[in-house]
């Protein structure tokens, strides 16, 4: 089952909890009213009923029930009526709308309700000496404070729906706004890990309350962490700037010493050796310039339109001798004057990193094979080898910066430091493109990108 949200919980519970008790709460207020009045009625009906049990008796001398005149039929709010024992009336009488008929039941308070009327009825069994049994009855009818009580019970019927209804929806609106913050909160922080950008801020106006607080520093980390975040991709930037001008020195330097070294000397094998890792070294400081000024946005694309069909042949040549070193056999099938609104060194970089990639991971005597096609929804490219693979668990991750399959097999090619693929994917996108990988170990990889119409 789906786990609802906080405030639907919270919500739900204090309401729960303000039903049950204003419920038993006004349930104990009426039972314990009406109580209250039905005892008062009780008392009022038996103290009538008792204080006329002395005033019946038999008069011997004229043969007859002998009734006191003082007593009145209706006297605080009791009507009181004296009965035989067939029940025919001998003083006194019932109010009008009282039902004929009505068993006596001694000693016993009754509650009738009869035509919208309620009556409260108490009898007594009085046996007169020398008549027989009679019957005194007391009735009363609902009194002022039993209708109000009955209509506080209506209303309150009625309004308490209402009023519970009112107080969730309310509690609800100010649950709701409570969490603000924490909806905010999590919408910055769901931007800053699907977007990377840390200059998002949740920006709420300053609150007392806890959350508002917690927003607030929240936003001071991200500015700290961006402060620091920036600090470091400057000083990235600014150091492969700064190495890029030694390393030329030390690779024109080399290739000057070279030409006046004896051919096959240690000294020359030396300087082939430093020119070798010079070269590596500026391949990978220019990668990782690139990349540390797209961090910080300041890599900026030279659009023209560009012949990839061209670049990706003539790289393909370029590398043509790297292949023919291993014995693989590079096939082109490369649909001629593909033409893409594109940065010329950045496409020309993603060639060389992907088919360089190819040859590096193929296996000798392999094959690869480079594609190029474009058609009304864009230019489509692929780079197919049939090397030693990718494990299916490392897939996902040849996109990360420094991230290599087995280092072991890198350094064995003498390659770069797991920056080709980061570059690629990269330039790819920048260019509004997207690029994916597929790989079986032992089989071979392939690279497919796509170019959107520009
Ligand atoms: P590197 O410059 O070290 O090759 P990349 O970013 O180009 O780094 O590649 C990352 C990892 O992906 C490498 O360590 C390599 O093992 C693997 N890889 C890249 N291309 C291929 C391929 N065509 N065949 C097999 N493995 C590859």
């Amino acid at each position: 089952m789906k786990r609802l949200s906080i405030k639907m919980r919270v919500t739900l519970w204090y309401t729960g909890i303000m039903v049950l008790l204003s419920g038993l709460a006004l349930a104990v207020l009426l039972s314990a009213s009406n109580r209250y009045i039905q005892n008062n009625v009780k008392n009022r009906l038996e103290e009538r009923v008792f204080s006329c049990l002395h005033e019946i008796k038999w008069d011997w001398e004229d043969g007859q029930l002998d009734i006191d005149d003082d007593l009145s039929v209706f006297q605080n709010e009791v009507w009181l009526g004296i009965y035989d024992r067939l029940g025919y009336p001998l003083f006194g009488q019932a109010p009008g709308n009282f039902p004929d008929g009505m068993v006596f039941k001694d000693g016993r308070q009754q509650v009738i309700r009869e035509g919208g009327s309620v009556w409260h009825v108490y009898d007594r069994h009085l046996e007169v000496p020398g008549y027989g049994p009679v019957w005194i009855r007391g009735i009363s009818s609902q009194t002022d404070s039993e209708e109000a009580l009955t209509a506080i019970s209506h209303i309150a019927l009625v309004l308490f729906p209402f009023l519970a209804a009112l107080a969730a929806v309310g509690g609800y609106l100010i649950t709701k706004r409570a969490f603000l913050p924490v909806i905010q909160m999590s919408a910055t922080a769901r931007g800053i890990s699907t977007g990377g950008d840390l200059s998002q801020r949740i920006g709420l106006v300053k609150g007392k309350d806890e959350l508002y607080q917690l927003a607030g520093t929240f936003d001071e980390m991200l500015e700290q962490l961006e402060r620091q975040f920036e600090k470091e991709k400057r000083f990235t930037s600014d150091v492969s700037h700064e190495l890029r001008t030694p390393i030329s020195v030390i690779i024109s330097q080399c290739e000057y010493a070279l030409e006046h070294a004896p051919e096959g000397s240690p000294e020359s094998e030396s300087l082939q050796s430093i020119l070798e890792q010079s070269q590596r070294m500026a391949r990978l400081v220019s990668q990782l310039l690139t990349l540390s000024r797209a961090d910080c946005n300041t890599q900026q694309l030279q659009l023209e339109t560009v012949n990839i069909s061209e670049l990706c042949e003539m790289v393909a040549q370029e590398l043509e001798e790297a292949a023919a070193q291993k014995s693989i056999s590079l096939e082109l099938a490369v649909q001629p004057d593909v033409l893409i609104q594109a940065d010329e060194t950045m496409i020309m970089r993603l060639f060389i990193n992907l088919i360089s990639n190819a040859v590096s991971y193929g296996r000798t005597g392999g094959h690869i094979k480079v594609g190029l096609s474009s058609d009304e929804k864009g230019v489509k490219g692929y780079v197919k080898d049939d090397g030693i693979g990718i494990p299916e668990e490392c897939l996902g991750h040849v996109w990360e910066r420094f991230y290599q399959v087995n280092p072991s097999r890198t350094v064995e090619k003498g390659r770069g430091a797991g920056l080709g693929l980061s570059m690629v994917k990269w330039i790819v996108s920048a260019h509004g493109g997207s690029i994916r990988a597929e790989s079986e170990l032992g089989k071979g990889s392939c690279f497919s990108f796509e170019f959107p119409v520009l």
